[in-house]
């Protein structure tokens, strides 16, 4: 299918959707929204997807060159302020009611809309677009399995570099480089390189800490491919890990396989959040695992479906997701272990983030 078309073929899946829903149009606002829906990569655009014609999209004249070249089959509105632009043209089109996206749009902007004469009755869309961009396609699944490998082999390349003197931003600064260099054009999120007693820090920021023996080391990275991307935790050893190290990285390791097997279409996101997190909490650290099990992962790095203890829903097939327990001791260190897989309905999960899951001793 021509991007254009299939472009075109989501955005019927969306009116589908907006008359369910019973508004005569939505605006869908959010970056990775207009993105899936028209091919545009913008700062600034909205589109307005009315239930029973042809969508309207907006940006302002730094996008609308690239607008035109890359979504020729959508009539575009050029101005500086696209949502009153728009809302403006659903009045002038009769349409009524307009869906708004509430996680996207800031009470700001939604005084103006709502401020509008004669401007169309505003009522929350839910998450609609992002229901409809959590299956992937083929070729989603293709660019998501290339920022993987990307990912993967940019640690591969780094692995040498990780000894004692080292800094964490000096990693973190080697590994982007090396993405970068592989292919990816751009970096998924901000590196993660957590050693020593920081590891216990799940979102640490890479400092000026120099890496000593008996450090564990946790990288979380992830290339971006095409407007999509990687996810991918280790937990290396600098020298021989002590017996608790090693410990703690078994049930981690462990607890993610447990995640793995567990992630199959028809199973709640909750179960397989249990699966992982029933065997760290058996293992004494139930305390010591605070966050969510996993995310899913495509046009943005954290996206539908969250899987996370009292979250509900069903994985489905196509769906890519992490999984990546951890356990993190304050003032000691931690372990995390995160793949990007893609659930399958009739097949185990589809690991995409290739990096050997045993223990490196560095
Ligand atoms: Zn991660
Ligand atoms: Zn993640």
């Amino acid at each position: 299918m021509r991007m254009p078309e299939l472009h075109a073929a989501r955005r019927a899946r969306a009116q589908e959707k907006i008359a369910a829903l019973g508004a005569d149009a939505a605006l869908i606002t959010a970056r990775a929204n207009v993105r899936f829906l028209t091919g545009l990569v913008s700062s600034n655009a909205a589109v307005l997807v009315p239930a029973d014609r042809p969508a309207v999209l907006a940006t302002d004249s730094r996008y609308a060159e690239a607008a035109r070249r890359d979504c020729p089959d959508i009539e575009l509105v050029t101005d500086r302020f696209i949502e009153p632009a728009l809302a403006r043209l659903a009045a002038a089109m009769g349409l009524r009611t307009m869906a708004f996206e509430a996680q996207d749009m800031t009470v700001l902007r939604y005084e103006e809309l709502a401020g509008l004469d004669g401007g169309p009755a505003l009522v929350p869309a839910g998450r609609l677009v992002e229901e409809l961009r959590t299956v992937k396609d083929a070729a989603e699944i293709e660019l998501i399995t290339r920022a993987c490998a990307i990912t993967s082999e940019a640690l591969a390349a780094v692995l040498p570099d990780i000894r004692p003197g080292r800094t964490e931003r000096e990693l973190a600064v080697l590994l982007e480089r090396a993405m970068i260099d592989l292919g990816a054009e751009a970096l998924a999120f901000d590196t993660i390189v957590a050693s020593g007693p920081n590891g216990a820090i799940p979102h640490h920021v890479p400092g000026s800490r120099q890496f000593e023996a008996g450090d564990l080391i946790t990288i979380d990275c992830g290339a971006r491919y095409a407007g999509y991307h990687a996810d991918m935790t280790r937990t290396v050893a600098l020298g021989e890990p002590a017996a608790w190290q090693r410990e703690i990285y078994q049930i981690v390791a462990a607890a993610q396989q447990a995640g793995v097997v567990a992630a199959t279409a028809g199973t709640d996101v909750s179960e397989v959040d249990s699966a992982a997190r029933d065997l760290i909490a058996a293992a004494g650290h139930g305390d010591h695992f605070g966050h969510g099990l996993g995310h899913g992962v495509g046009l943005e790095v954290h996206e539908d479906p969250i899987v996370g203890y009292g979250r509900t829903g069903t994985l489905e097939d196509r769906v890519p997701i992490t999984v990546e327990p951890g356990i993190y001791l304050p003032g000691k260190g931690g372990v995390r272990i995160e793949d990007t897989l893609v659930v399958h309905a009739q097949r185990a999960a589809g690991i995409l983030t290739t990096t050997t899951k045993e223990l490196l001793v560095l």
